[in-house]
């Protein structure tokens, strides 16, 4: 795994023992390689003094390491939470519910949630494991369809828990909450009110987490319950087509969405932007107070340079909260610790005014100070502790030493001291020896070789008295030791072994000892991380010119001269084109854009998903003016790639994701759609968008956006009432097309592949050839094929409900709308179900009642 040559001991004998290893110092890259490949390691270690026994050294395993349960930093990306997943089944499994908890041991972070099996892998894809765990009582829980389908979709290493009583799993959540004597006495309550299921699943993190520590106390905040339907939903294929977190060619952060809005300044706060942007809100109070806030600091430029400054110099507070409770903080951590703690105060200053400024508010917690507020513990008594006690250059790691500051302890001093030469005390002994002896220029040295000496010259050898022992003779002097200069010299050096002894005892119950505020300062550290990111949203509200979008309840869409926040800072200023959208299930549900190849149909239908996206993540748009009804959902069908590893084709990874939409989609939602069927035939393709659209209009009614290449559904518009078309204009110009990048009204009038083609690089002949074969099949298929020339009035209508038509290609050659009125039979079943309730019929009546529908249509057709 690690690529090592392998070597072997008692090479010569004839069972040599193999073996490969790494230096101890660069253990940590090779860890952080096999945490990578999705092993565990055991970390082994002497545990007792090497001096102090004759025997082999005592060894044990001191840490483990799993891919989910990391604590050194080095192994950690500093803005990504690190995410250790469990996932419990509940025990009736007809009803097919699921505990979902997770837990980052780095910062303490612990939620658990409810879900139900199509949301499942969603949800576990949404948090974005590091590892993951499955509560099982069966001991072959891999065989489970459930365990089958997640493990297909989430390629993370996986392990089992086992299943305990319900008593057992309140008991291991509650005693390691309560370990870190930050949680409310309440705890036992709320785990109480827990199905079991969630029980199962938080426990299941905790019990490994433990077994991995080994024992230390967990730094573990209160167990946040959390309902997964009260975030705007964005699936794993819709978080990739959007390129919120990474490009999806290449897999960079640069190019997606989150590096534009992170201008945060510590890594709780980019954290904390991630996950906002990764499950924004549907609570629209949550919304318009993160609004508030990003409007507060948009407008006070100064008071917004002020506070990053400071922020930037504030390390991450969780983490190094999270190893101080286990027991792994070095010394230099702890004065990181310090130091972020001490500008507490500063911090606390600079966003003052804000406090005289607002009012009382009835939405308590939302409000602007409160929500800009570092409440009243600054922990400043926990930062004077570690100032007052540690050195500011204290060293990386305790062995080193030189961890506290002078006057911390007597004895430390006096060790100090001595370890350092003793100066003081060599200078008192050498004055008494001139004094004795009547030397004036006797000196006493050191070097590295014999150690301490008397130096007397030549010139006063006889005034050396008996108790001098000779160790040297130099050309002009002799050089001396005396009982008292060699009982001096043995204490100095053992002096520096007993002072690193004692500093690393004092360190171990100073570290212990601070452990007790760890609740304390992750309480602020959320406060910090909070403030932050709204700095943050509204540094690049300011630098890139966005705009506060009018939240509502409603269902409506509106964006004024909307932007892509990625693309237009990706070309010179000034060359991006707004454009306007409006979509409203009401009147405009579905607009199908068509236009030529890289007009920029893409761009617009993903920039309207993340202006929304952006709006309820909290942050302003990058628009003129928007006014947006909350959604519940996007999703998007974009491109092709297949899916290998899960045994996907292109066409199939494409239907699965239609299908996914319309399982899902409700009116709330947002459906994006660039190009659906494109990888079967056209007639297939053409057939299943044509369908999907109709579904779309008449049963879902959630508003979408359509880029389509097929030209023949923009006739969709005349027989579908909220259906409308808009294209993407672009010139003609001495045989090239000018991209215009403006979206205007009605269908484009044709599709410009070949022109772009050339554009692309397209070898003459091969231009030439398929104009001559696009001339031809026009001629020869005519309508049937390609009826898209001339204006919306002469496509052909098609009819699913169509008999056969008669050229074989699935298209009916009439230009009247083939869905025409509802004769009366259709009418008197409209009519039937529009009186019906369907909550008064049993399940009995309602089968009858289909059948009688049925029946009555038939009679008709
Ligand atoms: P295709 O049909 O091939 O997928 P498309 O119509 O979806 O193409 P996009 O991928 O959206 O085209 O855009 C192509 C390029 O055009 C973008 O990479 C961008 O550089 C530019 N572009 C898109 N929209 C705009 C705009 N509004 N203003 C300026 N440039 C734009």
């Amino acid at each position: 795994a690690l690529d090592l040559t392998l070597t072997s001991r008692d090479k010569s004998k004839e069972h040599p023992i193999p073996m490969c290893g790494v230096p101890y110092h660069a253990s940590k890259q090779y860890i952080g390689k096999l945490l990578l490949l999705g092993k565990k390691v055991a970390l082994c270690e002497q545990v007792e003094d090497a001096r102090l026994t004759k025997k082999i050294v005592r060894r044990a395993v001191t840490q483990v390491i799993t891919p989910g349960v990391v604590f050194d930093e080095d192994q950690l990306p500093a803005k990504v939470g690190h995410y250790l997943i469990c996932v419990a089944p509940s025990s009736s499994v007809s009803s097919q519910v699921f505990g979902v908890a997770y837990l980052d041991v780095s910062t303490g972070e612990f939620a658990v949630t409810e879900v139900s099996l199509p949301s499942l892998v969603e949800e576990i894809q949404r948090i974005g494991p590091a590892e993951l765990l499955f509560v099982s009582e069966n001991k072959s829980h891999s065989d489970e369809d459930w365990v089958k389908q997640v493990l297909s979709r989430c390629k993370v290493p996986m392990g089992r828990s086992l299943c305990y009583s319900e008593d057992e799993e309140k008991s291991v959540i509650a005693s390691s909450l309560m370990a870190l004597g930050n949680v409310s006495p309440n705890v036992s309550l709320s785990l109480h009110q827990l199905s079991r299921c969630m029980l199962q699943a938080a426990a299941g993190c905790v019990r490994y987490a433990q077994a991995t520590s080994l024992g230390g106390a967990l730094p573990m905040r209160e167990l946040r319950r959390y309902t997964a339907s009260q975030d705007l939903v964005i699936d794993e294929s819709t978080r990739r087509h959007l390129e919120l977190f990474q490009t999806i060619l290449d897999r960079k952060t640069h190019g997606a969405v989150l590096p534009i809005l992170d201008q945060t300044k510590t890594a709780p706060g980019g954290r904390l932007l991630r996950k906002w942007l990764s499950a924004p809100s549907q609570n629209i109070d949550v919304i318009k107070s993160r609004h508030d806030a990003v409007e507060y600091f948009v407008s006070r430029s100064k008071m917004r340079n002020d506070l990053q400054a400071l922020l930037g110099q504030v390390f991450d507070l969780e983490r190094l909260t999270g190893r101080l409770t286990l027991e792994m903080a070095t010394p230099r951590d702890l004065v990181r610790l310090g130091k972020g703690l001490e500008l507490l105060p500063q911090i606390k200053e600079v966003v003052s005014p804000l406090r005289k400024e607002s009012s009382l508010d009835p939405l308590g917690s939302l409000t602007l100070p409160a929500l800009l507020s570092l409440g009243m513990d600054l922990c400043t008594d926990v930062a004077k502790e570690i100032t007052e006690a540690l050195a500011e250059d204290a060293p990386l790691h305790t062995r080193e030493g030189g961890i506290f500051r002078q006057g911390y302890h007597e004895e430390l001093d006096g060790l100090l001291e001595l370890a350092s030469g003793g100066k003081k005390h060599i200078l008192a002994m050498e004055e008494r020896e001139k004094a004795r002896t009547g030397i004036s220029s006797l000196k006493i040295q050191y070097n590295r070789v014999f150690g301490y000496y008397i130096e007397v010259t030549r010139t006063h050898l006889g005034k050396v008295p008996s108790d001098y022992v000779r160790k040297q003779t130099l050309a002009q002097a002799e050089r001396y030791i005396t009982e008292e200069l060699s009982e001096y010299e043995a204490r100095v050096l053992g002096a520096d072994e007993q002072r690193l002894q004692l500093e690393q005892t004092l360190f171990d119950s100073f570290r212990k000892r601070l452990v007790r505020h760890a609740g304390r300062i992750l309480d602020v550290a959320t406060k910090i991380a909070s403030m932050d990111a709204l700095c943050s949203l509204a540094e690049v509200a300011h630098r890139n010119g966005y705009v506060r979008p009018e939240m509502n309840a409603g269902l409506r869409i509106e964006i004024e001269e909307g932007r892509h926040p990625v693309v237009e800072t990706l070309l010179p200023t000034g060359q991006f084109v707004p454009n306007d959208m409006v979509l409203d299930p009401s009147s405009q549900q579905i607009c199908l854009i068509t236009g030529p190849n890289m007009a920029g149909k893409s761009t617009m239908m993903r920039q309207v998903a993340l202006i929304c996206i952006l709006a309820q993540m909290g942050s302003f748009v990058p628009a003129k003016k928007a006014r947006l009804g909350m959604i519940d959902r996007v999703f998007t069908r974009v491109g092709a790639a297949d899916n290998l590893a899960a045994g996907e084709s292109t066409f199939m990874v494409e239907m699965r994701e239609t299908a996914q939409i319309l399982q899902s989609a409700s009116t709330r939602s947002l459906v994006i759609l660039d190009e659906i069927g494109r990888g079967t035939s056209t007639y297939d393709g053409i057939s299943i968008a044509w369908a999907v659209t109709e579904y779309l209009h008449d049963t879902l009614l959630c508003k979408a956006l359509f880029a389509t290449h097929y030209h023949e559904l923009c006739a969709l518009s005349s027989s579908h009432r909220r259906v409308f078309n808009m294209s993407v204009a672009v010139k003609q110009f001495e045989g090239d097309i000018i991209f215009l990048h403006r979206l205007i009204q009605g269908a484009a009038s044709r599709s410009y592949g070949i022109e772009v083609a050339k554009l692309a690089g397209l070898p003459a002949w091969v231009l030439m050839r398929a104009k001559q074969v696009l001339k031809e099949l026009e001629s020869e298929q005519g309508d049937a094929l390609i009826p898209h020339h001339g204006h919306l009035g002469v496509f052909p209508q098609m009819s699913l409900f169509a008999a056969q038509s008669n050229d074989g290609t699935g298209f009916s050659q009439q230009k009247e709308p083939t869905q025409s009125l509802p004769n009366q039979a259709e009418k008197d079943v409209i009519s039937q179900l529009r009186t019906l309730d369907p909550n008064d019929v049993s399940p009995k009546q309602a089968m009858l009642l289909l059948l009688a529908l049925s029946e009555q249509l038939k009679v008709v057709t």
